[in-house]
């Protein structure tokens, strides 16, 4: 359950961390990726320019070649000389051919007659065969036909029936060409395919085809350089394979075929601020991201931190701080839990109320830190016969509550019930003492005895109490029988509190009297109950539910106040008066007696309390400040039922009785257990070493007051010498008693 909480802290953590840890990266990832698209669209934008610059500067280049040979070719003698009738290659080779080498550089000139057959062929100025020119010309082919097609075109023909050529266009270039790349010695070239026209109109008499002039010029490094500067790119070479080169431009021949790519290095003008601002950015990034993993690592600590603090103060709000087992609200609430998914089928549920016998004792006599670790030594006897799935809780003082769910019957219940007990068979070592620590356990069943959790409660309850009032040790499974006593009880409390208030309960009193048996020293008050319908009810009976149900306080100092009232009339007795420890430890005690003495106007020296050793439950000191002011008061203090409690020496050394009444069973212990006389003479003995009065009760028979009479005890009291007797008796023994006469005799008689 502690688990699942901090669980749940954590899940809750990430679930509010792990999105804004998402979101804090995904704003870095989009800035990256924006400011590198930025760059990127930047770098393409400037290639862009680039790669139109280089495209203009070589169109330039091509129009320059054009140019070039314009000279050449457009020019009457170069037409005359290049006809088929007056044909002179020698001519065409100085005046064409070489002059365009060594003027211009021209890497190669191709002559084609006027029917496109090669006439004249010169590389570098120094003559070739025609025939190596075929590749060539097939490579150029569109240039050819189409400035000899322009050319044809361009014939006008006169009413005549002559033809003129338009003299071509002036402007930049005024011949007719045509220009594109080609391939040289493995290299891209240039190349201008130029009409041989004349200078002048010349009538002729049918159309013709020109012959055409060819210029090639090889884009070796040096003109590349020269390109590269006019387009002011660097690095600009020529390749075959661009090799993924980000800046670079495909060359095609005129029969549209791939013959190379130039190539340069790109400015890449965004790169370059992205490379200058790239480590800024980076660190930024850096940054952000190391600060919010910080702001996650803490949180995370923080939040981890406040679950387990929270899962903590869940565990001490559900837990027992002594034994660390579950509380009554965990109890609580795991019973519901399993009230609500019980279904038939599920088997039964028992739940079970187990309660340590005399603990009380245990915490008077040996002490808090004793009783805490009986506590805690009887919670650890019980978890580890808590089976799975079983609920065990510490739900007050010396109470435990056992959930047994999924039990097969009501046999198996048994059989765990018995397996407790037999556990604490084993006497438990503590503070030096071995101690029998018994347990009564009550237990009531759903859905048998009810599926309400009040209910079952109540019946596990009323189940444990029938299991203590038959003796101690015992289980008891709860029986409807077992609740007619329980509404007896709840009935008897109802009918005390009538009781006490009108009046109805009476006093009567026990003499208390010399060794001797002869004389009446004092009486002990001790209460009588006769009810309309269920007559005669011992104290015994209703003290104890007097305790239970607060009415004690009141029952008191009933007693105390009728006991005063009716001992006024007798000046020359004791009276004793039983204080149950509940009123002893009440906070206005001590004001009470005061104010009953005085109202009644009895002497506080013939008053003695009777309490027992139970009294010094809780905080010692208080009652021995108590003790002290009754005493100061002058009223005597009796330890009652002396010899059946714990370590009952201990409170002899620590607090000064007056008296001391040994227990009757010790008397009723003289005729049959063979110490008893040597027990009771030590008793005895030791009561006169303290200096207090001794009291023999429970004097049944001749025989025991007569052993009596031979030790150094200094009253008796017992049926043997009378028993308890209204008031009115006692007057007339008072009234003998003044004339010296022998009381006890007479009151027994
Ligand atoms: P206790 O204080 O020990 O009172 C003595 C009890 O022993 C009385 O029983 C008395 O009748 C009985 N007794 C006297 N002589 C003999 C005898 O020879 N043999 C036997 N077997 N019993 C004898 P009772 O009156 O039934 O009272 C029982 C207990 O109830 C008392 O024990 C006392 O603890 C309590 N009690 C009685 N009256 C009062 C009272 O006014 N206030 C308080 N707080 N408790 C009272
Ligand atoms: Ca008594
Ligand atoms: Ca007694």
């Amino acid at each position: 359950m502690v688990a699942t909480r901090t669980d749940t802290g954590t899940r809750l953590a990430n679930a509010i961390l792990f999105p804004v840890v998402g979101l804090v990266l995904l704003a870095i990832a989009f800035s990256v990726a924006l400011i590198v698209y930025t760059s990127r669209s930047a770098d393409i934008a400037a290639l862009n320019s680039e790669r139109s610059l280089l495209k203009g500067s070589t169109n330039l280049q091509l129009e320059l070649l054009a140019k070039e040979q314009e000279g050449a070719a457009v020019w009457d003698q170069s037409f005359f000389y290049s006809r088929p009738e007056t044909l002179s290659t020698d001519w065409l080779d100085s005046n064409v051919g070489l002059w365009l080498f060594s003027n211009y550089g021209h890497d190669q000139a191709v002559i084609l007659d006027i029917h496109g057959r090669p006439i004249y062929n010169s590389v570098r100025g120094k003559r070739h065969p025609v025939e190596e020119t075929s590749g060539l010309l097939e490579d150029i082919e569109p240039l050819i036909a189409g400035v000899r097609a322009r050319f044809i075109a361009s014939f006008n023909r006169l009413p005549s029936g002559l033809y003129y050529i338009e003299r071509p266009p002036s402007g930049f270039t005024r011949s007719l060409h045509e220009t594109g790349m080609t391939v040289f010695e493995g290299v891209p070239a240039l190349v201008s395919v130029t009409a041989i026209g004349p200078e002048l109109k010349q009538f002729l008499s049918a159309r013709r085809a020109p012959a055409v002039l060819i210029s090639l010029k090889k884009l070796d490094p040096a003109r590349l350089q020269g390109l590269a500067e006019r387009s002011g790119v660097r690095g600009l070479r020529s390749v075959t394979d661009p090799d993924g080169a980000f800046a670079s431009m495909e060359l095609r021949d005129p029969r549209n075929a791939p013959i190379g790519y130039l190539v340069w290095q790109a400015q890449n003008p965004g790169s370059s601020i992205l490379y200058g601002v790239g480590p800024v950015l980076f660190f930024l990034a850096a940054t952000i991201a190391g600060l919010t993993g910080l702001v996650l690592y803490y949180t995370r600590q923080n939040t981890r931190r406040l679950a387990e603090s929270e899962a903590r103060a869940q565990h001490a709000a559900l837990h027992d701080s002594l034994t660390g087992l579950a509380n009554r609200d965990y109890f609580a609430t795991s019973f519901r839990e399993e009230l609500a998914s019980w279904q038939v089928g599920k088997g039964l549920l028992g739940v079970i109320y187990i309660d340590l016998d005399h603990f009380k004792d245990i915490n008077d006599t040996l002490g808090h830190a004793a009783g805490d670790e009986v506590i805690r030594e009887a919670a650890r006897r019980l978890r580890v016969l808590v089976p799975e799935g079983a609920t065990l809780a510490r739900i007050s003082g010396d109470e435990f509550a056992l959930l047994l769910p999924g039990c097969e019957s009501r046999e198996r219940i048994e059989q765990m019930l018995k397996r407790i007990q037999d556990r604490f068979a084993v006497p438990m070592y503590i503070g030096g003492n071995h101690l029998h620590i018994s347990l009564s356990v009550g237990a009531a069943i759903a859905p048998h005895d009810s599926l309400s959790m009040g209910e079952l409660l109540r019946k596990a309850d009323i189940a444990l109490y029938s299991a203590k009032a038959g003796g101690r040790g015992r289980w008891a499974f709860f029986d409807a029988c077992m609740e007619e006593h329980v509404r007896t009880r709840e009935n008897l409390a109802h009918a005390l509190r009538e009781a006490i208030t009108n009046n109805r309960l009476g006093v009567v009193y026990q003499p208390q009297t010399t060794i001797d048996g002869t004389k009446v020293l004092s009486v002990e008050a001790l209460l009588r109950w006769t009810d309309a319908e269920m007559g005669v009810i011992s104290p015994s009976t209703f003290v104890p539910i007097a305790e239970e149900t607060g009415l004690i306080n009141d029952l008191g100092l009933y007693v105390l106040r009728r006991a005063c009232e009716d001992a006024a009339a007798w000046p020359h007795l004791g009276l004793a008066v039983n204080v149950s420890p509940t009123q002893f430890r009440h906070p206005r005690f001590i004001e009470d007696l005061r104010d009953t003495l005085e109202a009644c106007g009895f002497e506080p020296s013939r008053l003695e309390i009777e309490v027992t050793e139970s009294v010094f439950a809780d905080n010692d000191i208080d009652i021995l400040k108590i003790l002290t002011q009754v005493q100061d008061m002058g009223v005597r203090v009796a330890l009652d039922d002396f010899g059946v409690g714990y370590s009952s020496l201990s409170y002899l050394r620590r607090f000064p009785f007056d008296t001391l009444k040994i227990d009757r069973s010790f008397i009723a212990d003289l005729e049959v257990a063979p110490h008893a006389h040597a027990i009771l003479s030590t008793i005895i003995d030791l009561g006169e070493a303290l200096g207090m009065k001794v009291v023999a009760e429970g004097i049944e028979t001749r025989q025991q007051a007569m052993i009596l009479q031979r030790t150094n005890c200094d009253r008796l009291q017992g049926f043997y010498l009378s028993r308890p007797v209204p008031s009115a008796r006692i007057a007339e023994a008072e009234a003998r008693l003044s004339g010296e006469s022998q009381v006890a005799v007479s009151l027994r008689a």
